[in-house]
C-alpha cells in the first residue's frame, strides 16, 4: 500500500521524490547542523507550489508528520524527521522584484543571499539576517532579526503577503485582507501553519552600506558592552549592529600572531548617507582602541556574506537564546566572564538590539511577542568535531545559565535549541492563545509538529 502511495507521489510530482532505496537518500535527507541524522519516509524536494500540495497530502492521508525544509538553516533540524514526509523547498528559489511599486517576492525555498542579490540590483533590500545561506522563509517566520531591523523593522513587519499551502492541501493567500489571522500568526509563529510557497515583501532604498567588523582587546570588553548599552537606546536607526565574541580568524586584515585569540568584535552596519558613515561609526572608535577592522563602504549583500565562510555546513550546532529587556552591569558581568572562553573560531555570542522600528508595532500587532525587548542575545555553539560536543554544549550551558538571571522568560523562537520546548509559551507570552486558535483552525490534526510547536 505505501509503495503505491510512493508511485502515486512520483506520479504527481514535478520535482523529486527520494526515499530511502534511492540511491540520493543520504544527500537529500541532511541538514546544516550536522549533529541531526534523521532517516524520513520521503523527501519531495518540490518543484512548485503543486508538488507542495502533492506532498501535504500525501502526509496527511498517511498520517505522516511533516517537516518542512527551506534554507535548512534550523538548529533543531526541525527540517527533517524521522519517518516524516520531507517537503524541501531547495529548488523554489526565484526572487521577483518590483521597483515601481517597491515589493519583491521570494519562493518560499530562497535564501536571503538570493534575495539580497536580486534587490541589490534595485538598490533596495529588506531586513533579513546577518547570514546569507540562511532561508528568507524559515527566518521570517519566525521574526527576523537582522542589520536592518531599527530602521525598517523585523523581517516579518516587512512582509506584505504569503502563500500557504494549508494541512488540508488548500492554496492560501494570507495577508491584512485575506484569511488575516493566519497572516497574523505566520509573522512570528514559525512554521506552525502550513508550507509557504511565497513571500511577499515591502523593499527599501539601501544599496550600499558602510561598516563591517573591528576587533577590541578583552580588556576593553567591558567599556565596549557599556557604550554598546547607552548607544545602540537612541542611535540613528539607519545605524544597526551588535557586539559579538569572536576568535580572531585567519584574515588579512587581522595581525598574524593575534589570530586565533578571542576578542570583542562588533559589527556596524550604517545604512545612511554613506558619506556620513565613518562619523556613524565614530562613537565606537572613540570608546577604545580598535586592534583590527575590515570597515568601509560596501554592497550591502557583501555585509550580508561577510560571514558565512565561518558557518559552512555541517558544523555541530547547540544554540541557547534569551530576550533581555536590561543589559545591566550584572548582565554585562556575566558575558565578561563567559563570551572571551569562547571555544572555536565558528562558535559567536551576539547581543542584537530589538528597538527602533521594531518597537513601533504593538506586541500583539503579529505574533512576535517581544516588542518590548532591547536586546535578543543568541549563545551559538557551532564547531566541527563531534568529538568536541560536550564540552562546546556545556560552554553554551553554563554561559546561558549565567545570564538567565537578568534575561526574560522567553528567547527568540529561530534561536531556541531542541530541549527549549518548554519554553515557547514564554516566547509568545500574551499571544500564545491566540496562536493555539488560529493552529486549530488550519492544522488541528498538527500535521506541522516539526518545529517550535504551537499545539492545538
Ligand atoms: C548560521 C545561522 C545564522 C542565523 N542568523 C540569523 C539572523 O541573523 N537572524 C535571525 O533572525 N535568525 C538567524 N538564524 C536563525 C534562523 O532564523 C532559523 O534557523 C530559521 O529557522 C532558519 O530558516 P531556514 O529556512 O534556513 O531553515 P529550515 O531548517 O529550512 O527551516 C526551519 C523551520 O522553519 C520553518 N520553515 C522554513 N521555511 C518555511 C516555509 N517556506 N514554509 C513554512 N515553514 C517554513 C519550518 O518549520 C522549518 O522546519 C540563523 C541560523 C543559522 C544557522
Amino acid at each position: 500500500m505505501a509503495k503505491l502511495m510512493i508511485e502515486q507521489l512520483q506520479d504527481q510530482v514535478r520535482g523529486a521524490v527520494i526515499t530511502p532505496n534511492d540511491e540520493g537518500y543520504d544527500r537529500a535527507r541532511r541538514v546544516y547542523n550536522a549533529m541531526i541524522d534523521k532517516r524520513p519516509r520521503v523527501i519531495v524536494e518540490a518543484a512548485d507550489a503543486d508538488d507542495v500540495k502533492a506532498a501535504v497530502t500525501f502526509a496527511r492521508e498517511g498520517e505522516l508528520a511533516i517537516a518542512v525544509r527551506g534554507g535548512g538553516h534550523s538548529v533543531p533540524g526541525f527540517g527533517t524527521g524521522d519517518d516524516a514526509v520531507v517537503v524541501d523547498l531547495s529548488r523554489m528559489r526565484g526572487v521577483h522584484v518590483d521597483p515601481a511599486r517597491r515589493t519583491a517576492r521570494a519562493d518560499g525555498g530562497a535564501t536571503w543571499g538570493d534575495f539580497n542579490d536580486a534587490t541589490h540590483a534595485h538598490g533596495m533590500a529588506t531586513t533579513g539576517g546577518i547570514i546569507s545561506t540562511t532561508g528568507v522563509g524559515g527566518l521570517t517566520l519566525g521574526g527576523g532579526i537582522g542589520y536592518l531591523a531599527r530602521g525598517f523593522g523585523l523581517s516579518c513587519d516587512n512582509l506584505l503577503s504569503a502563500e500557504v499551502v494549508t494541512a488540508d492541501g488548500r492554496r492560501l493567500i494570507a495577508s491584512e485582507n485575506e484569511n488575516a489571522d493566519l497572516f497574523w500568526a505566520l509573522r512570528g509563529g514559525g512554521g506552525n501553519f502550513g508550507v509557504v510557497t511565497s513571500l511577499e515583501f515591502r523593499v527599501h532604498p539601501v544599496k550600499d552600506i558602510y561598516g563591517g567588523p573591528m576587533f577590541f582587546e578583552l580588556d576593553d570588553a567591558a567599556a565596549v558592552l557599556r557604550f554598546y548599552r547607552e548607544f545602540i537606546a537612541d542611535a540613528p536607526e539607519q545605524f544597526g549592529g551588535f557586539p559579538a565574541w569572536q576568535i580572531a580568524p585567519p584574515l588579512p586584515f587581522i595581525p598574524e600572531k593575534r589570530h586565533g585569540e578571542p576578542f570583542l568584535a562588533f559589527v556596524a552596519c550604517w545604512a545612511g548617507p554613506i558619506e556620513e558613515g565613518a562619523r556613524a561609526l565614530k562613537p565606537l572608535h572613540d570608546v577604545a582602541p580598535v586592534v583590527a577592522e575590515s570597515v568601509g563602504p560596501m554592497p550591502y549583500p557583501a555585509l550580508n556574506s561577510a560571514f558565512d565562510a565561518l558557518v559552512p555546513p555541517g558544523l555541530q550546532h547547540y544554540w541557547k537564546a534569551n530576550f533581555v529587556k536590561e543589559l545591566t552591569d550584572e548582565a554585562i558581568e556575566a558575558h565578561l566572564q563567559h563570551g572571551p572562553k569562547v571555544p572555536v573560531v565558528n562558535s559567536t555570542v551576539h547581543i542584537y538590539p530589538i528597538n527602533g522600528a521594531v518597537h513601533r508595532l504593538a506586541p500583539n500587532a503579529t505574533a512576535f511577542a517581544y516588542r518590548d525587548a532591547s536586546f535578543a542575545t543568541v549563545i551559538a555553539g557551532m564547531w566541527p568535531e563531534p568529538a568536541d560536543n560536550k564540552a562546546n554544549i556545556k560552554w553554551v550551558r553554563d554561559y546561558y545559565d549565567a545570564t538567565a538571571p537578568y534575561s526574560e522568560a522567553g528567547g527568540y523562537i529561530n534561536f531556541m535549541a531542541a530541549d527549549d520546548q518548554d519554553r515557547i509559551k514564554a516566547n509568545y507570552r500574551g499571544n500564545y492563545q491566540r496562536l493555539v486558535e488560529v493552529k486549530r483552525a488550519y492544522d488541528p490534526d498538527n500535521l506541522f509538529r516539526l518545529n517550535q510547536n504551537i499545539k492545538p
